[in-house]
């Protein structure tokens, strides 16, 4: 995204009258949605004299501001003492694995203990990666047999949790797109396990979004949304030629926020969703 302002100002400061249509559709290109895309093109018009490139980087920040979510507080344990779960799904190849793991790695550095749930055991890989996130950042990974179902490594991961008084319980579930149906009915499946044993489980639910695929990401949305409700979205990938603008789409479609985001393959390259630093990113 901030790839597409340098370019939109190179076209700006190029031309002595803007092009209005090659301007929305850079907008929309930038996946910043075709209603934002519209408030900001209305704004500009609405000066009435020749828009600079300094105009359209104040309004679309003004507008982004507007548009995205205030910032959380952080994460914490639950007050009863048992685990708080959440739940990390999302299709392959997202950074669901990786995220998993790093997010853990961002609890633990704020002190709290953590324990990861290898749930993806339909991709042998995934349960082998989490198992060499897990030995290199020192967090204890459950993981099940090869194909074991996910329901049941999530409720022994849990049972495990409760066991340990371990604050933060993370389940890393699976992604085939290719069998979306039985994907969606596994993730129910999931969400009535982890009940079993606390009846307010999970208490967080990140949708895992690659900020590289742009719309495609709205539509995986709107799938996990039904199938588990969402609370919030892991945005990956915005070190690449990530486009943040799909995290503002999915929050004005669907409601559900951006919460973390994904900078790098580093475990470190991670962070916490904060409204202005997120709008100085795009800009
Ligand atoms: P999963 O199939 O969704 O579990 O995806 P993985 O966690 O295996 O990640 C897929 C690929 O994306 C791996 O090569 C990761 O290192 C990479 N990846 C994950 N998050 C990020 C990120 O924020 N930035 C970059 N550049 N790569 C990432």
């Amino acid at each position: 995204m901030a790839g597409f302002f340098k370019s939109l100002i190179n076209k700006i400061s190029n031309r002595a009258d803007i092009d209005w249509d090659d301007l929305e559709a850079s907008l929309i290109a930038a996946d910043l949605g075709v209603h934002l895309t519209t408030y900001i093109i209305d704004d500009l018009r609405d000066l009435g004299r020749k828009v600079t490139v300094d105009d359209v980087v104040e309004i679309t920040r003004r507008h982004l501001s507007d548009k995205l979510p205030p910032d959380f507080p952080e994460l914490t344990p639950r007050p009863d003492g048992k685990p708080f779960v959440i739940l990390v799904v999302g299709v392959n190849g997202t950074g669901k694995t990786t995220s998993s793991a790093k997010l853990g790695l961002w609890l633990k550095n704020r002190g709290h203990s953590v324990c990861l749930a290898a749930a993806d055991t339909f991709r042998a890989a995934a349960v082998e990666q989490l198992q060499r996130w897990g030995n290199r950042l020192d967090i204890p990974v459950v993981a099940g047999a090869p194909n074991a179902d996910p329901s049941s490594v999530c409720f022994n991961a849990h049972k495990q949790a409760i066991a340990d008084k371990t604050d933060f319980l993370i389940c890393d579930t699976a992604g085939r797109l290719h069998t979306r149906h039985n994907l969606m009915e596994e993730l129910t499946k999931i969400r009535r396990t982890m009940a079993k044993q606390d009846e307010t489980a999970p208490h967080l639910t990140l949708l895992v979004v690659d900020a590289t695929t742009g719309t495609n990401a709205m539509q995986q949305a709107k799938e996990f949304h039904k199938a588990s409700p969402l609370d919030g979205l892991i945005v990956t990938k915005m070190d690449g030629s990530g486009k943040g603008g799909i995290a503002i789409t999915i929050y004005e479609n669907l409601d559900i926020p951006p919460r973390f985001l994904g900078m790098g393959e580093e475990p470190d390259q991670f962070a916490i969703f904060r409204r202005d630093t997120f709008v100085k990113e795009v800009l």
